[in-house]
């Protein structure tokens, strides 16, 4: 069947979704097949469960019904329906990708620009191959813009995930050691990264830049952009305070964030520029800006007991641990204390990147630190402020016995990890 009859299909549907968890009445189902699972077993449930269609690429889940339709390939079906329906919703698409800051500056921008127009962003981490087409999916003729984040661990899926979204706008957060285990190199990581420029260069689009990022800066010479952050650029917005909630200040108004971290300066810099750029006033800007508040511990500040926690246990790499430890090297407090777990999808790098944060630790005492993780339990410390915990069973054992008391504490590690599980021994 082509694209366009499965379209008109979609249309007459109440949206796609890839997941029976979450069937809405009248849905199209896509069913995807994954390392670990066939969504062509699903497809009857999901007629069961209320969806007018099901897409499958297995002949043994076909009936001729009218209500299954067979494709070659369910997955590439759905890219090209979405990259379809971009086309058909005629509406600008901003695109973010990079290393950390993504969904943050992603949440912010949408905070912003949501404020003048009817947006649809990414719900969620939603980033990937079948993220970006569903995101793309979310939004139809009533969406005034579209903010699209994109994530990638190898080359080339940047421009993939371009071609689908076709961006009239971009920005990239940031080049940092993420995925090193997918992209070699910090120099694959920018060349990944920047073939959203690329595409945006090809298609005569813009970009939107920090100044205050050389990498960025010199990466993105010779494509149509629009800089922020430093005096001399488009958008000039000083940053007033970091040692709690960040507070900024554009056009003469103070904006009260509610992140922590001086690395969110960057992300919130961009939110207020974009929108700006977009003709948001500056008043609905600091509206928008003030009313984002993080979760999924995400640079979370909460009060436990005695203690001040600084949670981004959402996730960690080489770039945003330093970032988050030179920001906790800062910070108030007589008694701070770490608890820094694993950095997945290092590859080879793992042991010297898990080394260099002890190294830098051992350097830099500014508190007890905890870590807990295979790789960090291999590095050396030889420092009597530094603990070294394999498993988290072996952690939790030794902060029970030894809780801490009217401390500030930072609690970073890798997704897998799951550290903010440490919350209720502390
Ligand atoms: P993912 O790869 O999971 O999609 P992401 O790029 O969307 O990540 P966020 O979810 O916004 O990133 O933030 C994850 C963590 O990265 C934060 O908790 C914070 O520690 C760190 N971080 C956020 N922004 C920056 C930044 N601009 N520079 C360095 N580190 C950052
Ligand atoms: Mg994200």
């Amino acid at each position: 069947m082509n694209i366009e009859l499965i379209h008109k299909h979609f249309l007459d549907s109440s949206g796609a979704s890839t997941d029976t968890r979450k069937i809405s009445k009248n849905c199209i189902f896509f069913a995807l097949k994954g390392e670990n699972f066939n969504g062509n077993l699903f497809a009857q449930e999901a007629l069961d469960k209320g969806a007018g269609k099901v897409i499958v690429d297995d002949e043994a889940f076909h009936k001729n019904t009218g209500e299954t339709i067979l494709v070659e390939n369910v997955l590439l079906t759905l890219q090209q329906l979405a990259r379809f329906h971009r086309e058909f919703l005629n509406l600008p698409i901003i695109s973010l990708t990079g290393s950390n800051g993504k969904t943050t500056s992603k949440e912010l921008i949408n905070a912003v620009l949501s404020q003048k127009f009817k947006t649809v962003a990414t719900k969620g981490n939603l980033n990937n191959h079948i993220g970006v087409p569903l995101s793309l999916l979310a939004m139809d003729k009533e969406t005034k813009f579209g903010i699209v984040e994109m994530g990638a661990n190898h080359l080339g899926e940047i421009k993939m995930l371009s071609e689908i979204a076709e961006p009239d706008y971009g920005y990239i957060t940031n080049f940092g050691k993420a995925h090193l285990e997918g992209f070699g190199s910090i120099e694959g990581v920018i060349q990944g990264k920047t073939e959203l420029y690329q595409f945006l260069k090809k298609h005569n689009k813009k970009l939107f830049v920090n100044a205050n990022d050389p990498k960025q800066l010199a990466n993105s010479e010779g494509i149509d952009r629009i800089t922020f952050g430093t005096p001399q650029s488009d958008f000039d917005i000083k940053l007033l305070n970091s040692t709690h909630h960040l507070l900024l200040e554009f056009k003469g108004i103070q904006i009260q964030s509610n992140l922590v971290g001086a690395y969110n300066f960057a992300n919130l810099s961009a939110a207020i520029a974009i929108g700006a750029y977009f003709k948001v006033s500056p008043e609905k800007i600091k509206a928008g800006i003030e009313a984002y508040v993080p979760s999924n511990n995400r640079s979370q500040l909460m009060v436990n007991g005695t203690n001040t926690i600084l949670m981004d246990a959402y996730n960690a790499n080489p770039t945003s641990m330093m970032a988050a430890l030179e920001n906790f090297k800062q910070a108030k407090g007589d008694n701070k204390i770490m608890f820094l777990g694993d950095m997945f999808e290092l590859g080879k790098e793992a042991e010297t990147e898990h080394q260099n944060i002890v190294d830098f630790l051992v350097e830099n005492s500014f508190g007890n630190v905890f870590l807990v993780g295979s790789n960090f339990f291999k590095t050396t410390s030889h420092a009597s402020h530094i603990k070294q915990f394999e498993t988290f069973d072996e952690l939790k054992e030794a902060v029970k016995s030894n809780s801490p008391k009217n401390a500030t504490i930072l609690i970073k590690a890798s997704r897998g990890m799951a550290l903010e599980r440490i919350l209720e021994f502390i």
